[in-house]
């Protein structure tokens, strides 16, 4: 483990996954085009596991810590966690957070598939008081799309003591940024699709457990349901990682850039950034009408759902009918990439005119 050579996040990147060192090697591994293997090694059957998957989940454990699963989404991995809950078990969640997780368990609160209770995650006295008597509590922080932080060690150790399961969605701060495992939790998730592949062409999720026994139900619950990624998808999502420490930092960076230029700016009333990553929701004077014009009014940042790539995007979350009504119809988020600070902010304030 390079954790105990003490390796860098920038060097792991770019190190771990390989094919193993010897005279003639590939030094990338190769797209597995395999729906079986021959009998005798672990690995059996293509739905069962393959060596790019394999190549791709050790480089993601390179960064969470534990062992990594890779899923067909980030939906997919979330899923597999749910799917393993008893049914009607009880478990705290975040009342706004992934347009696609909230739907969910939504969906699975009305048909009793699960007991939600749905808390606001940046109180800490409310999170700990709904954990009583639940199964799990689901973390996202900071929130898809309004920024919120939830203190993740308190309430991580809260739960621990009281010995509830926890799963944290670390999509948006990244392995840079925060460690959930480290902090005690049991699962945390990736869109692999965002941040760690980085280049929007591809789908993927990945769960992290130091937990054998939990690693082993997920792992069942990926082969029997069946959510599996695909080999050029995981080939795909390593190649992105290999350059995701620089790309963050470049994104990061410009991500702060803006916030300063957008904090002056009369046209913005309000801009939400944790003050680290490279998401940014903000909120122009004006109505939702006026931030549609914004949005389609960029030449450089595409108009377009989705983050975590090279390529700027943005859009009006509340577009979509299933985005949570407490997101003002007003706000834009923005999904800073690696292009020159100067130029987006050129784009954004031609943008702003549009109102
Ligand atoms: C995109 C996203 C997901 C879902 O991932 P997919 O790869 O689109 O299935 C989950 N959580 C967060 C925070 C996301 O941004």
């Amino acid at each position: 483990m390079s954790s105990e050579k003490k390796l860098h996040p920038e060097t792991y990147a770019i190190t771990s996954g390989r094919p193993k060192s010897e005279a003639g090697a590939s030094l990338n591994v190769g797209i597995s085009l395999n729906s079986t293997f021959e009998a005798g090694s672990g690995l059996g059957y293509g739905r069962y596991g393959n060596e790019t998957w394999k190549a791709l989940e050790i480089a993601i454990s390179e960064f969470e810590g534990g062992e990594t699963l890779t899923f067909s989404s980030g939906m997919a991995a979330i899923s597999a966690v749910f799917s393993i809950l008893p049914i009607g078990a009880p478990l705290v969640a975040s009342n706004q957070g992934y347009s696609g997780v909230m739907t969910l368990l939504k969906s699975f609160h009305e048909s009793g598939r699960l007991e939600v209770r749905f808390v606001d995650v940046t109180d800490n006295q409310e999170v700990i008081s709904a954990l009583k008597g639940a199964a799990m509590l689901w973390l996202e922080s900071p929130t898809n799309p309004s920024l919120d932080i939830a203190d993740l060690q308190t309430l991580i150790a809260a739960a621990k003591k009281m010995n509830i399961g926890v799963g944290v969605d670390n999509t948006f701060a990244t392995p840079l940024v925060q460690k959930p495992l480290a902090l005690g939790a049991d699962i945390v998730m990736h869109s692999v699709t965002k941040f760690l592949a980085g280049h929007s062409d591809v789908l993927m999720g990945s769960l992290s457990t130091n937990d054998p026994a939990l690693y082993k139900r997920l792992e069942d619950a990926r082969k029997f349901n069946g959510a599996i990624p695909g080999p050029f998808e995981a080939w795909l999502a390593l190649r992105g990682i290999r350059t995701f420490v620089m790309r963050f930092e470049k994104a990061q960076s410009n991500a702060k850039y803006l916030v300063e230029q957008m904090k002056n700016d009369k046209r913005i009333s309000r801009v939400r950034y944790p003050g680290f990553g490279a998401m940014i929701s903000f909120e122009i004077v004006g109505d939702a009408q006026a931030a549609e014009r914004v949005c389609a009014a960029s030449s450089i940042i595409t108009h377009a759902t989705s983050l975590g790539g090279v390529e700027s995007l943005w859009e009006r979350r509340r577009r979509w009918e299933i985005e949570s009504h407490v997101v003002p119809e007003n706000l834009i988020r923005l999904s800073v990439g690696c292009e020159n600070s100067g130029d987006l902010w050129n784009d954004i304030a031609k943008s702003l005119d549009a109102i």
